[in-house]
């Protein structure tokens, strides 16, 4: 039988390798989300169905908005049909939408995001990273090292953070430092020891993605894009990334309010690409006696917000490893809809975030109290 070589191994069977701006079109087009284009004067309406309306009226509904060069997104709760219709603002204006049979009410989104607004859905979303569900009632574990360092490590620590309840593998091939002089990543060999890794566990992975230069080759390995805090406003990198059909979690910037933060993810989706998840990541303060400062007020403010899921990640957020374990709970007590947590098998050989890596057994004592505590607030683990 002929081995399969590494390439064929470690790529993501579905897009393969793609070459050129060949990947990233052939992602738009597989993308099943509509590709939405918000101009500065459109104005997004929500209407809501009733709980009697008929599939034939909702039909008609869309139809008509889209006969009218309108933009339609359907999203179906347990109760009733939520449709957000986008499009010019006199357009949308002049537009009878209330007078459908099956339309209860008719509401212009004020804000100004509007597709990350959560009443644009009407519902939670969730979001699939690989086979794993973010957004439901499970809380999600993401973990691994801040960097990958060679094959041997990012393995290792992939198997034990899976042993312990982890769903998701983290680890940087690409690393944005602060100092030119520190280790920036492995890059493409990076990517290639974290595919494996997800090879011999199973878990999908997410990997930072810095450079819209790299994100064709990111794109290959990954199944979830990180767009780190320093990014968060790189917004030629937000809008190559909502074209993309993968997943991506934005990272809060460091000094960037709820609400940036937000405007942020509203360029990802405006490019067709629904599934973002927000994550919390601690932000500068005048506090000094810890890295930054987890802001878990956002927890509960992005869940009022937004659809979009929220994720936290203590190990920034707090950036010491003691008191990384009571960030996590805490950020599971607020609501976080998932936690990414930093883990390390030799934190003192680590090339990137030593000092704040839990070791695995720590790890591992922590998922069992997260669990504790999801199921306090009504969650699952
Ligand atoms: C990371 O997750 O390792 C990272 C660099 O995060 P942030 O962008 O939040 O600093
Ligand atoms: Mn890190």
């Amino acid at each position: 039988m002929q081995t399969p070589s590494l390439q064929t191994l470690v790529t993501r069977p579905d897009l393969g390798l793609v070459k050129g701006r060949d990947a990233l079109d052939s992602a738009k087009r597989s993308c099943d989300q509509p590709t939405l284009h918000l101009t500065p004067n459109s104005l997004a309406m929500i209407i809501v169905t009733r709980p009697d309306t008929t599939q034939e009226q909702i039909d008609h509904i869309v139809d008509r908005i889209r006969s009218w060069g309108l933009k339609a997104e359907v999203s179906r709760g347990e109760m009733r049909v939520v449709i957000g219709v986008i499009g010019p603002e006199d357009k949308i204006r002049e537009k009878p939408l209330g007078a459908f049979p099956g339309v209860e009410s008719v509401t212009p989104v004020l804000k100004p995001y509007k597709l990350v607004a959560r009443e644009f859905r009407g519902r939670y979303s969730h979001v699939r990273v690989g086979d794993v569900t973010v957004g439901a009632k499970e809380v999600v574990v993401m973990a691994g090292p801040c960097s990958v360092e060679s094959e041997g490590q990012i393995t290792a620590i992939a198997k034990e953070v899976r042993k312990a309840g982890a769903k998701i593998l983290r680890g940087g091939a690409f690393k944005p430092r602060t100092s030119p002089y520190s280790f920036q990543g492995l890059g493409k060999l990076g990517l290639q020891f974290l595919a494996e890794a997800r090879q011999v566990t199973g878990m999908p992975i997410i990997t930072e993605v810095m450079d819209t230069k790299d994100l064709e080759l990111v794109c290959a390995y990954a199944d979830c894009l990180q767009v780190g805090a320093r990014n968060m406003q790189n917004f030629s990198l937000l809008r190559e990334v909502g074209r993309t059909d993968l997943p991506v979690m934005l990272k809060r910037g460091m000094s960037a309010t709820i609400k940036d933060l937000l405007m942020s993810a509203e360029y990802i989706l405006n490019e067709g690409n629904f599934n973002v998840l927000l994550c919390e990541r601690g932000i500068r303060t005048f506090e000094n006696m810890t890295r930054n400062t987890l802001d878990l007020n956002a927890v509960p403010v992005l869940k009022s917000e937004t659809h979009l899921p929220v994720v936290v990640d203590p190990t920034h957020g707090i950036g010491v490893r003691e008191f990384v374990p009571a960030m996590a709970l805490a950020a599971v007590a607020a609501g976080a809809d998932s936690i990414m947590v930093e883990v390390h098998n030799a934190p003192e050989q680590a090339k990137s975030d030593g000092e704040q890596a839990l070791l695995p057994a720590d790890f591992e004592d922590l998922v069992a109290r997260v669990r504790s505590v999801a199921v306090a607030v009504g969650r699952e683990l």
